[in-house]
């Protein structure tokens, strides 16, 4: 069994990354249990804060990382909360956040209801370099919140091809077609590659 530090904080993250990536034999050591600093997200993109959780912990712990950056762009709010969707939440509360975001769109005005959610990976390495893989999944935000499972934002997004939400459709179907998810199957199609 080969292991990876997942530099993450968040419960929800870590189940899912885990679920993932147990078919490939690769035990997942989250930062979270490691008791790991959580790195400020101090980027304008995706790709530079998961690269920044990445190498800070890679070169902490001299060895490789695995860190994601992720976000819910709505495009009713010109692409927020984006990067900024974990502190779009008062207080990390995220009954709070939907309610927001339902009532900021209403509130724009505007009938579309076009979101998509955005992931990108990155593998870091003690020297400094490192590997991104990016996944992306389109839908919409629904009228009223729905579901139980999942985390986040996850009971007001609706992925085109469905007609549930994130919540309901359950960790199986989101896996496979999840911003993550797609995220990963590229991760583990590179990881194989490499031997790994
Ligand atoms: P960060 O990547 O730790 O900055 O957090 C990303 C934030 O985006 C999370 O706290 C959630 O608000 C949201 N988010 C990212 N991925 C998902 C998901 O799969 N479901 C629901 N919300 C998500």
């Amino acid at each position: 069994m080969k292991e990876i530090i997942f530099a993450s904080h968040n419960k929800g993250k870590i189940a899912e990354i885990r679920q993932i990536l147990a078919p490939f034999q690769i035990k997942v050591l989250s930062a979270d249990e490691m008791e790991l600093p959580d790195v400020e997200e101090t980027g304008s993109t995706f790709e530079e804060n998961a690269a920044l959780k990445a190498l800070t912990i890679a070169k902490l712990k001299n060895t490789v990382c695995l860190a994601d950056d992720s976000g819910l762009c709505v495009d009713a709010l010109g692409g927020r909360p984006g990067v900024y969707s974990a502190r779009y939440a008062p207080n990390r509360d995220f009954e709070k956040a939907m309610e927001k975001l339902l009532k900021e769109i209403e509130e724009s005005g505007s009938s579309n209801r076009k979101a998509h959610f955005s992931c990108v990976l990155v593998l870091g390495y003690p020297d400094g370099s490192y590997q991104a893989f990016e996944g992306r999944v389109d839908g919409i935000i629904g009228k009223e919140r729905a579901g139980e499972g999942g985390f986040g934002f996850d009971p007001v997004f609706i992925p085109d091809g469905y007609e549930k939400t994130f919540a309901e459709l359950g960790s199986e179907i989101k896996n496979k077609i999840s911003h993550r998810g797609r995220a990963l199957q590229k991760l583990t199609a590179f990881l194989k590659d490499k031997g790994f």
